[in-house]
């Protein structure tokens, strides 16, 4: 989709175009020199000339004050020879009447063609000139960023595509967000049908979500659908470095799409435009021009005509009031993350151009990628298709599949990384702590995968909790069991080594933001009770929170987060100490093996003794 965008960068296939253009005039002119055949001339004394014209061999003279020119009647243009006098010009009274008895011609001015050639020689100089400068601009406005040569106007053309090729059904999912968009493309196929009742229709609809959701899918379906053009430009692009460009673009944009309505126009990344206007930091005047110019766009266009604009945005938050008026994008349509059915849709949607053997299990991996968005499941499709050929297959099966699942998540398998005998001991006891205390626990996941070889992403060993079903909420009894489970590895370190190591870095980083989550957002803890301390940024992006609270509330909150955490990791450290010997004996498999599946994992407990819950048995 970005290949009609033109960045700002050199335009190198320009810049050619000129200098060809360049070199061919100077051949021509190279070629014009030595053609245009420069005349010669010789000297001739008086008499010689006098004799000349009484043996009629003279054509014309050109007189002036200081010297005559003669033209021979043998006078060979191809070959200009010119004769001469020499300077001054000796006064002869019988000059006129011999050369007027003769018949000498001497009224025209001779050489002609060199006349002409310095014609040539001098508009040829000119568009050289011309054309030479007009590069050199041409470079330094591109340094600059901007058309130096069009001050205001935008230098690309808008280009709208004809059709996006995109429909519905290449969005799986997002049956909320079709649904909504489903009434838009019926008022770009029947516009008559609504301005008939005296109805008016949204003129733009924003789609806020988290990146990769499908947002800009979902726009090119909806031109897709509606069967009608589909201008498109991204935020940022609006923004140059002058002032004025991103306003004339937002005023070409508007101008194109009213020609070709009915029409879908999308701006990408709104908010690269549509941020509020403050000026605390000092305002961004391009921008605010810019915003200002779509504002009235927006509120001038008739949108009886048949043109809907859509914008996206995953930051919804720092968008303008203005733009959300009535009239504007007043429609919010939310395109989040995938659900366990979503992501099985679009699993199922990218694995068709895919040769996909019997055995894959879309649902398996669906339960693995909670959290995923549209385009890390295209990705993880690709990755496992890529992996399938490596390994020489013709068809990916499910295991290419779980591999790139955890390639996606825990980045690939690092074999260049060899630890030594006591630091594979180190992890196998970690990962094995962190195993059994999930095991041990009622309110875990179950365990799907424990592994020891070392990952791209920096971990040593891990180990895999996969879901057996989707859960929306989450209940205080299994956040505590969370930490619980990510103090194991710890745990088990000190318990067995009476030393400690860095390794358990990421696990007091997790399980410190679960406890700080239970007592600042989610009311869990009975000290600070049903209050919000820490409240979300922003609402798609990352893990953004202002605290607000005061500097008491926050030591209290420090210490509820250290009471909460300490008691997990006693926990289990207890129940580690009290399964000492299967904990033992797992680490020696797992040294010797280096993976284990979900499913020995059960084997290997059911053999000491310990039985699962079925619905904690892993895969
Ligand atoms: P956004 O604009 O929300 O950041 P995109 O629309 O660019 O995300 O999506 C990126 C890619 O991810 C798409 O090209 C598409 O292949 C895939 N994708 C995302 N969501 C879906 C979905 N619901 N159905 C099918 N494919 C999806
Ligand atoms: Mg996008
Ligand atoms: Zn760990």
């Amino acid at each position: 989709m970005d290949k009609d965008k033109k960045k700002n960068g050199f335009r190198i296939p320009v810049i050619i175009y000129y200098v060809v253009i360049l070199l061919v005039i100077f051949l021509i002119w190279l070629w014009l020199v030595p053609n245009a055949n420069k005349p010669t001339y010789e000297t001739v004394y008086y008499n010689e000339f006098i004799r000349m014209v009484n043996e009629d061999k003279v054509d014309k003279v050109e007189i002036t004050s200081t010297v005559i020119t003669i033209q021979l009647k043998d006078f060979d243009s191809k070959k200009p020879v010119y004769y001469r006098t020499g300077m001054p010009v000796i006064p002869d009274e019988n000059l006129l009447p011999t050369l007027l008895e003769k018949g000498v011609d001497f009224s025209s001015p001779i050489e002609k063609s060199t006349f002409w050639l310095s014609i040539i020689q001098l508009v040829v100089m000119l568009v050289v000139g011309v054309l030479g400068m007009f590069i050199v601009m041409r470079i330094i406005s591109k340094r600059m960023g901007a058309g130096v040569m069009s001050f205001g106007k935008s230098t690309s053309r808008i280009v709208g595509e004809k059709s996006t090729g995109k429909t519905f059904e290449d969005v799986a999912g997002q049956d909320e967000a079709k649904q909504q968009l489903r009434e838009i493309v019926d008022f770009l196929e029947n516009p008559g049908k609504y301005t008939s009742i005296g109805a008016k229709l949204p003129k733009g609809a924003l789609l806020v979500g988290p990146p990769g959701t499908g947002k800009t899918l979902l726009a090119k379906a909806v031109a897709g659908e509606a069967k009608v053009p589909f201008f498109s430009l991204s935020g940022s692009e609006f923004v140059e470095m002058f002032v004025g460009v991103g306003a004339s673009r937002v005023r070409d944009l508007f101008k194109q799409a009213v020609e070709q309505a009915p029409c879908i126009v999308f701006i990408d990344e709104i908010d690269a435009i549509g941020k509020t206007r403050d000026t605390v930091f000092g305002g961004n005047d391009e921008r605010e021009q810019t915003l200002n110019q779509l504002l009235a766009e927006m509120d001038g266009f008739d949108s009886s005509k048949g043109v809907v604009i859509l914008a996206a945005t995953n930051r919804p938050e720092v968008l303008d009031k203005a733009l959300l008026r009535p009239g504007r994008f007043d429609r919010r349509i939310i395109v989040d993350l995938p659900d366990l059915e979503g992501r099985k849709a679009i699993l199922a949607v990218h694995a068709k151009g895919v040769k996909m053997s019997g055995d894959v299990d879309f649902e398996a991996v669906a339960l693995a990628t909670a959290g995923a968005s549209g385009a890390d499941l295209e990705n993880i499709i690709n990755e496992a298709a890529i992996r399938s050929v490596r390994a020489g297959l013709t068809e990916v099966s499910q295991k290419e599949m779980l591999d790139a699942v955890e390639a996606v998540i825990a980045g690939e398998e690092k074999k260049s990384t060899v630890l030594t005998e006591q630091e594979k001991k180190t992890v196998a006891y970690h990962e094995t702590g962190h195993a059994l205390v999930s095991a041990l626990l009622t309110h875990t996941e179950p365990v799907s995968k424990i592994t020891i070889i070392p990952r791209t992403s920096g971990a040593l060993g891990y180990t895999m909790q996969t879901p057996k079903e989707e859960k929306h909420l989450l209940t205080k009894k299994e956040a505590l069991d969370e930490i619980t489970v990510f103090s194991g590895g710890r745990a088990a370190e000190e318990m067995v080594f009476g030393e400690i190591t860095t390794g358990a870095s990421n696990d007091i980083e997790k399980a410190t933001r679960i406890a700080r989550s239970m007592v600042t957002q989610f009311g869990m803890s009975d000290k600070i009770g049903f209050v919000c301390i820490d409240s979300r940024q922003q609402a798609y992006l990352g893990e953004a929170y202002s605290s607000d609270c005061s500097d008491e509330t926050a030591r209290e909150v420090d210490n509820e987060i250290r009471s909460i955490i300490t008691a997990c990791y006693e926990k289990a450290a207890s129940i580690l100490s009290e399964n000492r010997e299967i904990l033992d004996s797992l680490a020696a498999v797992l040294i010797e093996k280096e993976n284990i599946s979900g499913k020995e994992f059960a084997e290997l407990l059911e053999e000491r003794g310990i039985h699962l819950d079925p619905a904690k048995k892993g895969a």
